[in-house]
């Protein structure tokens, strides 16, 4: 092939954003001539090399825009550790259809259970199937309410916030909420309720959210709508971060552990 050609395909393969077909050009029409490919086999062949490079960059950006804090997947969950949880339930949350019909899930638990995992190895799933997807912790979400209302910009961050189809939520709990922040958090779940899915994480029963956010009334109005299309898992069980000395013998495991059904899907 000439080298004026040659030019000519990197400029085209260039305006049209074919970048990896750009990069690889010289090796792919040597290959192509060597193995003698037809017309067909050989667009097939680029194209497609095309079609999965972008798709990895595109899942590559959506991942990175999701802000998770590690990457951890379903695949290095041991679930036989945590047999209070059904892996049917999470696979199915895995699946997204509680993304595409704006549900809920609430991950519950004591600290060390793999809350934070499981979400973000859902919230991994969900971008894997292209759905936008951001991470937050509460207190980093209420910080960042707060300050938007400080600037009169509470709107535009609400906004903002409904975008992602997806929103996990972790750390509800840990630091009690004070009452401007329950309030800045309620209409947040008010703008998502049915709109957008929300994954939740928290180390409270739902009964002792009214301390969480500081008053019952609130609390009680955000899991009116948190839960209205929601499924639960209640996890129930040892932390892992702690079976290593549970393996040694040094911690005695807790009374009335690992047992029970997980989930409890509400209507
Ligand atoms: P939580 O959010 O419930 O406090 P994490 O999800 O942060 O707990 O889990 C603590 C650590 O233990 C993390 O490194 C997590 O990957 C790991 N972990 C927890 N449960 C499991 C499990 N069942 N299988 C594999 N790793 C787990
Ligand atoms: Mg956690």
């Amino acid at each position: 092939m000439s080298t004026p050609q040659l030019q000519r395909l990197h400029g085209h393969c260039h305006r049209l954003r074919l970048y990896r077909v750009e990069a690889e050009l010289t090796t792919l029409l040597e290959q192509a001539a060597k193995r003698d490919l037809g017309y067909a086999d050989f667009l097939d062949e680029l194209l497609a090399l095309e079609v999965r490079a972008k798709a990895e960059k595109h899942l590559a950006m959506r991942t990175a825009m999701a802000r998770f804090p590690f990457h951890k997947t379903l695949e290095s969950f041991d679930f036989k550790f945590q047999p209070s949880i059904d892996p049917k339930v999470i696979r199915e949350l895995a699946a997204g259809r509680y993304i595409e019909n704006a549900e809920n899930a609430l991950l519950l638990g004591p600290p060390g259970v793999g809350k934070t995992h499981l979400a973000v190895a859902l919230g991994l799933a969900a971008c894997a199937q292209g759905v936008r997807t951001l991470f937050t912790t509460a207190t980093g979400l209420i910080a960042t309410l707060g300050k938007a209302f400080g600037e009169n910009r509470l709107d535009e961050r609400l906004k903002l916030l409904t975008q992602p189809q997806l929103l996990i939520i972790d750390e509800i709990g840990y630091i009690p909420i004070d009452r401007h922040g329950a309030n800045l958090f309620f209409q947040l779940v008010s703008r998502r309720y049915e709109r957008g899915a929300i994954i939740l994480t928290s180390n409270q029963s739902l009964g002792a959210w009214g301390d969480v956010f500081g008053d019952p009334v609130i609390a009680t109005a955000v899991l009116d709508r948190l839960l209205h299309h929601s499924i639960t898992v209640n996890i129930r069980g040892e932390s892992y971060r702690l079976r290593e000395k549970l393996k040694a013998g040094l911690l005695k495991p807790k009374l009335g552990t690992a047992a029970g059904a997980a989930a409890e899907p509400t209507p």
